[in-house]
């Protein structure tokens, strides 16, 4: 399937690793010009050579925090003055630390709510004028499962990312007469650095094997493994193509089956 991505510009934030890297690695495949942003320059700087180099399309890495809403705007905006639009936004960052409610405190509620809600705000603020002159335009937020189950100990992003939802649904109720398309895609267990390091610190506390933690992981799986960033890529290049013009307000999961629901 052609997705119709040749050309476009896409901007992917938080892709210096992880789940970003796979975006915009899986949009620069298709044929885009990806800009992508993360705090650690020389990081982002291998990472968009590497993918660079792979597809032989332009990546352009631009640093910034997205927890500051003056970083995530100049994300944008640079990579706008670099690329000449802005066609697809991947709303990604890190996630917030897991902890107990009772012993949270507020500044951390607020870092939580800068880096996975407030960054969302700004991006799309940024993006959405742009989207509407080019009568055409794709959002799509990473979010987490926790929005649909929440996990134990994930108070912070249980709580922040609902909020990132509500955005993207009165969002695309608002802005899908300018056909802009805007969606939620939430990950299950992924295996990134970050989850293989988390396996690592459980494995450590609790003097037992990370394959054992990974075990007991994918037992709460119906498909019994961890996701590999390419699947949950795969599902974000679709919602970010022109072949996904009917497609806005929805949000997807790719978890293997973990969330129980029915919706
Ligand atoms: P990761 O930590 O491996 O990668 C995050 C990327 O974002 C890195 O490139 C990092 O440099 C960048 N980043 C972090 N904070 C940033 C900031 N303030 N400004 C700009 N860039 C920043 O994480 P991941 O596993 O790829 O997950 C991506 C998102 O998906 C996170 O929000 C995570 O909580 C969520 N998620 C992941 C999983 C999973 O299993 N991997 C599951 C559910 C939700």
């Amino acid at each position: 399937m052609d997705l119709g991505l040749k050309d476009k510009t896409a901007f992917v934030a938080g892709a210096s690793k992880g789940l970003g890297k796979a975006i915009a690695y899986e949009l620069s495949k298709e044929g885009a010009l990806v800009a992508i942003c993360a705090r650690d320059m020389e990081t982002l700087l291998k990472t968009a050579e590497e993918i660079q180099q792979k597809t032989k399309n332009r990546v352009f890495p631009i640093r910034a925090d997205v927890s500051d809403v003056r970083e995530a705007v100049n994300f944008l905006k640079k990579g706008i003055d670099e690329l000449g639009t802005i066609h697809i936004l991947i709303n990604n960052a890190g996630g917030p630390p897991a902890s107990d409610f009772l012993s949270t405190d507020f500044s951390a509620w607020e870092e939580a709510f800068r880096l996975n809600l407030m960054s969302a705000i700004a991006m799309c603020k940024t993006a959405i004028p742009v989207m509407q002159a080019n009568k055409w335009g794709r959002i799509v937020n990473i979010t987490s499962v926790a929005v649909k189950q929440p996990i134990d100990e994930l108070i912070l992003s249980n709580t922040i990312r609902t909020g990132v939802h509500g955005l993207a649904k009165s969002l695309s109720n608002k802005f899908a007469g300018d056909n802009i398309c805007i969606n939620n895609v939430c990950p299950g267990y992924t295996m990134t650095e970050r989850v293989e390091n988390l396996a690592k610190k459980i494995s450590e506390n609790e003097s037992v094997p990370p394959d054992i933690v990974k075990t007991r992981w994918c037992q709460n799986i119906p498909m019994k493994r961890i996701g590999k960033p390419e699947e949950l890529a795969a599902i974000v290049a679709f919602l970010a193509s022109t072949r996904a013009s009917y497609i806005t307000g929805t949000t997807i999961q790719v978890d293997g089956g973990f969330h129980k629901g029915l919706l």
